[in-house]
């Protein structure tokens, strides 16, 4: 354990979804091979120009307003100028001067705890196009040349691991809330860079803040905080840390560690100047409240809608928020009238449960809500046990065939009580000995009828239907 205070501050990079890239009319999917989805103006050929696309900016202003941050008069952008082959143009068009957003604020929830997350700005700028590395070989994807990227950074305010993997989580949910991007981290749609400091509890200034560059899954993220605290902890507790220099890191998954990149002293200098090729234009006011009626429910309104209208469990209600699908397919679940404990309880466990163990999205998933309300409605007819319930789930999720398929051809129980009264009847007319000897005081014999019941029926018999009639026959 550290007798260190960690500070951290972030910088979520998110790529935005929309047609087009956000400088030229190049596509931005994913579906492409390789340079397919390119245009002059992403290699930065001589004589092209930008063309800004009206809907970034518009999603970009959303989320500037969901973080409570101020919005400036003016649109415009900035050169960030360096050499590197996965930037064509020498420079990427990003924001700098007049960020679409600076000093916001949002709450987050961690450990069920409320954090106050200071944001110190976001910003609209470009991506880079993707580097393939091989053996003695590297290819170049310009694919992702200019596709849109939300810039958010934080005030060093975060204080754990955890705290930045919920605000991470957080800014997420939001974003597909918002339907400006997918936030898929395994398509590499938000990357982090994540700084590191460390400070004694009473002392009145920062630490050293180390950065950790592009960490691509939140695992990442808390790992990497967590190894960086031990690290610095190390250092500063051997009296070492005067040795300790700003410098920028890179976090290894494989090996768990992070490794210096450069020092301090190798920064580059950007040399920003506004763009000149993008003529600088005014942001209304009237934009400004049409973007503001868009935006919808928040995740946390959301949750609290789902615990005071459903009575959902706190828990439940913020595992759903967790990822836009998850809302959707509750909120179909609700359209199709199953109820919402039900639908909260099959979706939290069974299928959460199965689509991590398929390693699959929720949208993928074989069983609809649609196909989960099959199995529900025979559960509510008492068709089915729970037990049968849930062996039907599992086999119509690998067998791809409807619930119905099973539930119509004899897996369904014998639930009609005439029927079972019937067999009943039969069995215990013909068990005169057995029941003798039961009224006698061999009370085990009662799970003898139940066993000859299930006998006739193949397994068929409600069972609790079952052992009620037989105890009123013997009762008689
Ligand atoms: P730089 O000039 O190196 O870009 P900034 O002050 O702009 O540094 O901050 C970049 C990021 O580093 C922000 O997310 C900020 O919150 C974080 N940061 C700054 N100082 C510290 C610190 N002492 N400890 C942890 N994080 C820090
Ligand atoms: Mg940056």
């Amino acid at each position: 354990m550290s007798k260190y205070k960690a500070v951290i501050g972030l910088e979520m990079h998110c790529e935005l979804k929309s047609n087009s890239k956000v400088f030229s009319s190049a596509k931005n999917s994913y579906n492409q091979i390789p340079n397919e989805n390119v245009r002059p103006v992403d290699m930065g050929f001589p004589g092209t120009l930008p063309v800004v696309n009206k809907k970034c900016v518009k999603d970009a202003l959303k989320m500037s307003m969901v973080l409570n941050c101020k919005q400036p008069k003016y649109m415009y952008f900035d050169r960030k100028n360096y050499y590197y082959p996965d930037l064509p143009k020498g420079y990427q068009i990003t924001q700098m001067e007049s960020p679409v957003g600076i000093n916001g604020h949002i709450d987050i929830e961690c450990n069920g705890k409320m954090v106050p997350v200071y944001i110190h700005d976001i910003h609209l700028e470009e991506d880079a196009a993707s580097l393939d590395h091989y053996f003695g070989t590297s290819c170049i994807d310009y694919n992702r040349a200019g596709v849109p990227l939300l810039e958010l950074v934080t005030e060093p305010c975060l204080s754990s691991a955890d705290e930045a993997v919920a605000f991470l989580e957080t800014m997420r949910s939001i974003y597909q809330f918002c339907d400006v991007s997918e936030g898929d981290t395994k398509k590499g749609q938000i990357r982090c860079d994540v700084n590191v400091s460390i400070m004694e509890e009473d002392a009145k200034e920062l630490g050293t803040k180390v950065e950790i560059k592009n960490v691509n899954s939140f695992g990442g993220v808390h790992d990497a905080i967590l190894y960086e605290i031990e690290r610095q902890s190390k250092l500063k507790s051997s009296g070492n840390y005067d040795e300790v220099v700003q410098e920028t890191r890179r976090w290894d998954e494989e090996s768990g560690t992070t490794i210096h990149m450069r020092s301090k002293v190798d920064a580059i200098d950007y040399k920003y100047f506004v763009d000149p090729n993008i003529p600088k234009y005014k942001i209304s006011e009237e934009w400004l409240e049409e973007i503001r009626k868009e935006i919808p429910l928040l995740p946390l309104e959301c949750k609290e809608k789902y615990v005071k209208e459903y009575g959902l469990s706190d828990y439940d209600a913020s595992v759903i928020i967790k990822d836009k699908s998850y809302v959707d397919y509750y909120e179909e679940c609700l359209e199709l009238g199953i109820n919402p404990k039900t639908a909260s309880n099959w979706l939290t466990t069974q299928v959460l449960g199965e689509i991590n163990h398929e390693e699959i999205s929720l949208k993928e998933f074989y069983i609809t809500p649609k196909l989960l309300k099959q199995i529900i409605d025979a559960l509510l007819k008492k068709t089915i046990s729970s037990k049968q319930a849930k062996e039907i789930f599992y086999k119509s999720c690998t067998e791809k065939k409807e619930p119905n398929s099973y539930i119509n051809s004899g897996m369904a129980q014998i639930s009609d009580e005439e029927e079972l009264q019937k067999i009943v009847n039969e069995i215990m007319e013909r068990s005169e000995a057995q029941i003798s000897q039961y009224k006698n005081g061999k009370t085990n014999l009662f799970d003898y009828f139940v066993g000859q019941v299930m006998k006739e029926t193949r397994g068929k018999a409600n069972p609790v239907i079952t052992k009620d009639l037989i105890t009123k026959y013997l009762e008689k």
